[in-house]
């Protein structure tokens, strides 16, 4: 009986679960890298690090300051860099490298360069080595949250060199000899911080130092061991002559020396083994990928599209990094990047929220709410108490970037799907206060808030740039925080007033061209109308793609252009026209439109955040079919498993999330209305495995590249007809089955009563 019982459990087991695998294998960090300030396919670099860990690293190929930290073509490294930079264009913070050398020292930048190539280099989420021919020597590290661990394999030598380049913007070195220590300051930032801003770093090598000593940025390299100034770095000599392996730990704090020993002996103790770190930090990615399994067939396609989803999941769970710390106690610490000063509790940093509310919250929504919960604590309601501004782009303070006060969708959508473990009432102060004043930089606060709340909208005449996609995104997030409001009971004239501010999306629409459009201060609008006009009225995008900005009342928007049959004629033009503009306003091309030509799919631009919810719009016009068509297009042509996989930038895990959800089949269009709106699997069998201890299964046994047509859904065991699942649906558990057919099915999903939600039908 027992026995029986037992070998029942174990088939059942089997027969439920798919096995354990090593899911780190199918992720690779170069995808993205191949890329330039022309032209992005992901303007990403090697990210070894934890999952939001405070500290990154990277192989560096591009000069301290060059955006372009590590670029595929490149054939020469210049150091092994701790990086915090979450993209080009907001460049790094608080960067020191380690480089070796052999014999004769050679310093600065472009005289340490060392070639590699593709082929002796490994790179994991977790660990990166490569082999630098030049001089026969292999680097090997591994990290943790704040901390690296490397190993220098030189060869048979008396003068094996490692050098430390603290960087420019003044920074500071000094060497302890007899403990094989050296310790230093990076102070280099791109913006965005207090006065004290100082990375801490220490660095303890396993083995003597022969020679050690200090250089500055000229290149003059001198005996003392102590040194500050603009550019300083140090140099350390060992010998290698008995095949000794260089081993060196390394950690840093935004706090202090003493704060980043512990740091170190926290994350390194002194009997930790390189291979353990190893090993622990493969463990610690699997844990987080191993949460959603996909399986495919074992064709060519079906391998890169597992290494296409593990690789964006990978970038998905990277930022926002952490910026505390653990003091001796073990108490959760932080340096202030908005006042200057140690306090407690914790900080995350570094992202855009234009880019991420979109799909990488919604994203931790459902794997990671108890870590949300934290991170809108550290992201949002410690920055308000230390700055009197909630984000909207932090690196690590506040940052001068993009548009709209979408913290308001986060936080909101939090609120409303249970994760609340966080101080509502500050980050609802917080939310107010963003609503009805400009901030300190354009990016925080509402620029524009007076002429939007007294007008309804941005006028073109006036002195605010991208005046309509500002109103645009104002009155999505309006709408966020109207839903707020009901729920945290507040007065009925303070719900009412952003009930009514979310419909201000109506304000900037002409009907004579069903195109948004900018408006004067006297309510005509602006003239002549150029609808592929880039920029101007409308952000890093034209009224093509801003368009579709009403995220929260597609049937409004619907309404607007004269009912469903002209919306589809639209919105089926986006993917039809040419992909002309016109780029005065820039005086270039900027890389987004550059992108966008290259795709083939007419003015819709997968390349950039604006438009990338558009193609589920067919869902709300009751053509869902049109839809599943796009989506498997996008999934299988506009990501790559390769140096060159993204068709723009990938933003903090944005592009990253949009794939994540779109190839489970379904994508949060609007974020706040708790709702996921299907489009067309792209695995045969998923399994999520979610916080509560329950998991959300897809099934699509009939799935093909030719079957990406959805013929009828069960949802645990039922027909199903909404073209749109619940949040609620899948944390609750339970089976999504999706038939597939080579065929459009007419009839699924495109009655009435199938659309997702629209403020107009509520
Ligand atoms: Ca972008």
């Amino acid at each position: 009986m027992r026995k029986a019982l037992i070998l029942y459990t174990f088939i059942f087991i089997c027969k439920t679960t798919i096995a354990n695998e090593d899911y780190v294998k199918y992720v690779n960090p170069l995808i993205g890298t191949d890329t330039s300030f022309e032209l992005s396919n992901g303007n990403t670099y090697p990210a070894i690090a934890r999952p939001w860990g405070m500290n990154f690293w990277t192989p560096q190929t591009g000069k301290m300051g060059d955006g372009w930290v590590y670029t595929y073509k490149s054939d020469q490294i210049i150091g092994f860099k701790q990086t915090h930079q979450p993209s080009p264009w907001i460049n790094d913070y608080a960067a020191f490298s380690l480089m070796p050398s052999i014999g004769k020292l050679s310093v600065l930048e472009d005289e340490r360069k060392l070639k590699f190539d593709h082929e002796n280099e490994k790179a994991e989420p977790h660990f990166y080595s490569v082999i630098l021919h030049e001089i026969n020597t292999k680097v090997e590290f591994t990290v943790t949250e704040r901390s690296s661990f490397f190993k220098f394999n030189f060869p048979k030598n008396e003068n094996s060199n490692v050098i430390i380049d603290a960087f420019f913007k003044n920074s500071e070195i000094k060497i302890f000899p007899n403990e094989n220590k050296i310790i230093g300051i990076a102070r280099n930032n791109s913006g965005g911080v207090p006065e004290n801003f100082a990375n801490y770093f220490v660095i303890k090598f396993n083995t003597p130092f022969k020679k050690s000593g200090v250089w500055d940025g000229k290149g003059n390299i001198m005996s003392k061991k102590e040194l500050v100034g603009e550019h300083v770095g140090a140099y350390v000599t060992f010998d290698t002559t008995n095949d000794v392996v260089v081993e060196a730990k390394v950690s840093s704090s935004f706090i202090s020396h003493e704060q980043a020993w512990v740091n170190l002996n926290r994350e390194l103790p002194d009997d930790k083994k390189f291979d353990e770190i190893l090993s622990e930090g493969r463990r610690s990615w699997n844990n987080e990928l191993s949460k959603i399994k996909v399986e495919t067939d074992n064709t060519t396609k079906g391998l890169s599209d597992k290494i296409k989803f593990y690789s964006c999941f990978y970038r998905t769970i990277l930022f926002p990094r952490q910026f505390h710390e653990y003091n001796k106690q073990g108490k959760q610490i932080h340096y202030s990047p908005y006042n200057g000063k140690i306090l407690d509790g914790p900080l995350y940093t570094d992202n855009g929220f234009w880019d991420t509310f979109r799909a990488v919250f919604p994203f931790y929504t459902i794997l990671y709410p108890e870590k949300l919960s934290e991170i809108i604590q550290g992201i949002m309601v410690n920055p308000y108490k230390e700055s009197g501004w909630l984000p909207e782009w932090s690196s690590p303070g506040h940052r001068d970037c993009m548009i709209g006060s979408n913290s308001a969708s986060i936080i909101a959508e939090a609120f409303l799907k249970g994760i609340k473990n966080f101080d509502i009432d500050i980050a609802y102060e917080g939310i107010i206060n963003s609503s009805e004043n400009e901030g300190p930089l354009s990016s925080v606060g509402r620029k524009g808030a007076f002429e939007y709340n007294n007008l309804g909208y941005i006028p073109f005449d006036s002195s605010i740039n991208e005046n309509v996609a500002r109103t645009l995104e104002y009155a999505y997030n309006d709408f966020s925080i109207w839903k707020l409001a009901v729920e945290l009971g507040r007065p009925k004239n303070e719900i009412n007033l952003f009930k009514n501010r979310a419909n201000n999306y109506k304000n900037v629409f002409d009907s004579s061209t069903n195109f948004m459009r900018g408006k004067l201060k006297n309510g005509d609008f602006q003239s002549p109308f150029i609808a592929d006009a880039w920029g101007g009225a409308f952000t890093e995008g034209s009224s093509w793609h801003y368009t579709w900005s009403v995220l929260h009342d597609p049937q409004g928007l619907i309404n607007l252009m004269g009912g469903r049959k002209d919306f589809v004629k639209k919105l089926d033009k986006v993917f039809t026209s040419e992909p002309t503009s016109d780029f005065t306003y820039y005086g270039f091309k900027i890389h987004e439109i550059l992108e966008m030509e290259l795709l083939n799919m007419g003015q819709y631009a997968h390349g950039n955040q604006p438009i990338q919810h558009a193609i589920y719009f067919y869902n709300y016009a009751q053509q869902p079919w049109k839809t599943q068509q796009k989506i498997r297009y996008v999934l299988d042509n506009l990501y790559g498993a390769e140096a060159d996989g993204y068709c723009g930038d990938e933003d903090n895990g944005q592009t990253s999330a949009w794939f994540l959800f779109s190839s489970l089949g379904f994508y949060p269009v609007a974020p706040v209305t708790m709702e996921y709106v299907i489009g067309s699997p792209l695995f045969n069998y998923v399994e999520i495995s979610l916080p509560n201890g329950k998991k959300f299964i897809i099934d699509s046994a009939e799935n093909s590249n030719e079957n990406i047509y959805i013929d009828n859904v069960k949802l645990n065991k039922k027909y199903y007809t909404k073209n749109w699942l619940h949040h609620n649906d899948i944390t609750n558990g339970g089976r999504i089955m999706f038939n597939m057919k080579n065929k459009p099915n007419l009839n699924w999903g495109s009655s009435k009563s199938s659309v997702p939600y629209s403020m107009s039908n509520e």
